[in-house]
């Protein structure tokens, strides 16, 4: 692999860089690693190139002095980027809000719009422009793409992408429902089509895409008609931290209540809710353990967080008139075959079943876990954002290398041109 047909993909969250360069042809991965605790007194990067790791704890003042020290080891390990330079660099961006509905070309105008987006994702979107800005300093010869995580979801029909309030405050601050996770739920169900070997315009499908983070999305023909998560990933499934779907009455109750201010409303929602919230962890694997040493809270979280992907998978079953395909991806989704299983328990009568013996294969490739035969396709499929942004990336600096270039232009916030990269997705 030389480096001109590598990308390099970055993940920059508020106090983290999750980055990976590899091959968007084949997905081999030619090194990988995470920078944790920017910021704080004792920063860490863990890099991987091949079977060599390298630690290194020491302060990390900010995104550029993280991104710098990747580099660094980066070109110790064999892959001087700034030297010989990588074909691309994808960009993960969490908010695309109405303005960014395909991979695009990084300029500073592009930077700017990406940040007047923070409103809408106050959590994301500053961290995600702070790893570009960084990059783009010290690539400052490379092409840089941003993938956004509402992309695929653009084009949710009306009905399913519009909240029932007031229309006129709702349009004056670019409230609606924009879904998240698209990378993920476009390579999901794209690979759902190639695993059964059939045409993506014939099937309905059903993805759960069940990591940290956790949304469900209906598709048919290739094309998203509703997801679970909102004008921000807060809405819809049970999560590590956060709830999902509440009332939205508890939060005028709490301000009235017990005179919380947003701050706080927002440190509930995002930090002290959903699996965490009722059983004190977030991990799967810690609530897993919870149950079995017989904890009442933790099996309740674990209840209602199957309670609620069955309302979803109902409501989504009926929303495209039945289904083809339902699949399960990220951290849980991919490694619980409890949850699997307890999601779909019950549902033969819909055709819906799930192979004991399938379920519990410790098989890591994407693979059917319905029994031969059956009406509906049970799958798992291992989501992998980071080859599905290499992919867009790639694609928007040499349309050649298996698509047509996608031109767009901006007025004021608007896109007025419409068309999607079909190489690759997302979250
Ligand atoms: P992700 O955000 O996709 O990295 O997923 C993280 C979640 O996956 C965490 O809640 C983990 O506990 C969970 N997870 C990872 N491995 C397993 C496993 N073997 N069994 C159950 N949950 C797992």
């Amino acid at each position: 692999m030389s480096n001109d047909d590598l990308v390099l993909v970055i993940n920059s969250g508020s106090s983290s860089i999750k980055y990976q360069l590899l091959d968007p042809e084949t997905g081999a991965v030619a090194a990988s690693g995470l920078v944790e605790r920017i910021g704080e007194r004792e920063g860490a990067v863990e890099h991987r190139a091949g079977d060599r790791t390298v630690r290194r704890t020491e302060p990390i003042a900010d995104h550029k002095a993280g991104l710098q020290l990747v580099f660094d080891i980066f070109a110790e390990t064999g892959h001087d980027l700034a030297g010989a330079g990588v074909r691309a660099v994808g960009h993960r961006v969490v908010h695309g809000g109405e303005v960014f509905y395909e991979p695009t070309l990084i300029t500073d105008d592009v930077v700017e719009e990406i940040s007047k987006l923070s409103d809408l994702a106050p959590l994301h979107n500053p961290a995600n422009v702070t790893g570009i800005e960084s990059t783009r300093e010290l690539l400052p010869g490379v092409p840089q793409v941003a993938v956004f995580d509402t992309a695929f979801f653009h084009g949710l029909p009306e009905a399913a992408r519009t909240y029932a309030i007031d229309a006129k405050i709702a349009a004056a601050h670019s409230i609606r429902r924009y879904g998240f996770h698209g990378t993920s739920h476009e390579y999901v169900s794209g690979r759902v089509a190639e695993v059964l070997d059939r045409d993506p315009n014939t099937l309905r499908q059903v993805v759960f895409h069940l990591g940290n983070g956790a949304s469900a999305s209906a598709i048919r023909g290739g094309q998203p008609i509703d997801t679970s998560m909102g004008l921000t990933p807060l809405e819809g499934l049970v999560m590590g931290t956060r709830g999902g779907d509440i009332d939205p009455g508890i939060i005028g109750h709490l301000v009235r209540s017990a005179h919380f201010d947003a701050d706080r409303i927002e440190e509930l929602l995002n930090r002290n809710s959903g699996i965490k919230g009722l059983s004190g962890v977030n991990d799967f694997r810690e609530l897993q353990r919870l149950i079995d040493a017989g904890d009442d809270a933790a099996r309740l979280a674990y209840d209602v967080y199957i309670h609620r992907l069955r309302r979803y998978l109902g409501a989504y079953m009926i929303e495209l008139g039945g289904v083809d395909a339902i699949t399960f991806t990220a951290g849980v989704g991919e490694n619980s075959a409890q949850v699997r299983a307890d999601a779909l328990a019950g549902l033969s009568g819909f055709g819906i079943e799930v192979d004991p013996a399938r379920n519990n294969a410790a098989d890591r490739a994407a693979r059917l876990i319905s029994p031969p035969g059956a009406p509906v396709a049970v799958l798992v499929v291992p989501t992998n954002e980071e080859l599905a942004i290499a992919r867009a990336a790639r694609q928007v600096v040499s349309p050649s290398s298996g698509g047509v270039r996608r031109q767009h232009r901006m007025t004021g916030t608007k896109r007025v041109e419409h068309a999607r990269a079909d190489g690759g997705d997302m979250p």
